[in-house]
């Protein structure tokens, strides 16, 4: 008997959503995240599912949200949904080959690095990995300075320095959840994209990890590896 809300702002226009079937009352999806204008989202609510409105006074949006709509911005989310929606079987079965092909290299060829979450239970389009004995935020500044825009935050709180509390919430230890690491694949990403990124990756790790006094004491067999640990006992995550 609980309202169930999903936010699916990433699946939107990625993933087919059958609100009957998955039982949802309540789904948000945001515009910018399809190629759509910024200042535009939804919020579907299951008929005979009861919300306090959200800003009291103008009956714009039946009530629920007084002030005067964002004609521009809405037409536009509707039309990337379109679009989205045309070739969505084909750009995901696309972007997934380019996925895997990035996590398998990352894994193949980067030691100490770990794939947070499930492999063949994530987005067509998301790569998440922790690198161990650097810092998220150093790889960060390295790849923008290549012209690669990633991400070392939760989707939500990029900007800020805190681990991502979902990477801490499915039991990454903190120092582990600092060296962490999103990409993720959109419409124009091709195979030379992907094979630049992590060869630059590549590239930057070993070079932070030469100037990390962490992994001089790894290499001198004076620390172990959390990562190599978490392998060894099985740990529900690992990779
Ligand atoms: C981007 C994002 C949001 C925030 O949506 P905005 O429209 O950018 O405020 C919320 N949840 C997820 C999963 C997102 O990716």
């Amino acid at each position: 008997g609980v309202a169930f809300h999903t936010d699916a702002v990433q699946a939107f226009g990625h993933e087919p959503i059958d609100v009957k079937e998955m039982g949802i009352d309540m789904l948000s999806a945001s515009s910018h995240k399809i190629y759509g204008p910024k200042g535009a989202g939804l919020l579907y609510i299951r008929k005979g599912v009861n919300v306090e409105n959200f800003i009291d006074g103008g009956q714009q949006e039946r009530g629920r949200r007084g002030s005067t709509e964002n004609v521009p911005g809405i037409v536009g989310f509707a039309r990337a949904a379109e679009l989205a929606a045309a070739d969505m079987a084909g750009e995901h079965d696309r972007q997934l080959a380019l996925r895997d092909h990035a996590i398998r290299r990352i894994l193949d060829e980067i030691p100490s690095a770990k794939l947070n979450g499930s492999w063949e239970s994530r987005l067509a389009n998301n790569v998440n990995f922790s690198f161990e004995f650097i810092e998220g935020e150093g790889m960060l500044l390295q790849l923008a300075a290549r012209g690669i825009c990633v991400s070392s935050g939760s989707a939500c709180t990029s900007g800020s320095l805190d681990p991502s509390h979902v990477l801490l919430a499915i039991g990454l230890p903190h120092e582990i959840a600092h060296g962490s690491l999103r990409m993720t694949i959109g419409r124009d990403t091709t195979l030379e994209d992907v094979d630049f990124a992590v060869d630059s990756l590549k590239t930057t790790l070993a070079n932070l990890r030469m100037m990390s006094p962490l992994y001089e004491d790894f290499q001198q067999g004076k620390v172990e590896s959390v990562i190599e640990r978490f392998k060894a006992d099985g740990f529900p995550y690992a990779n």
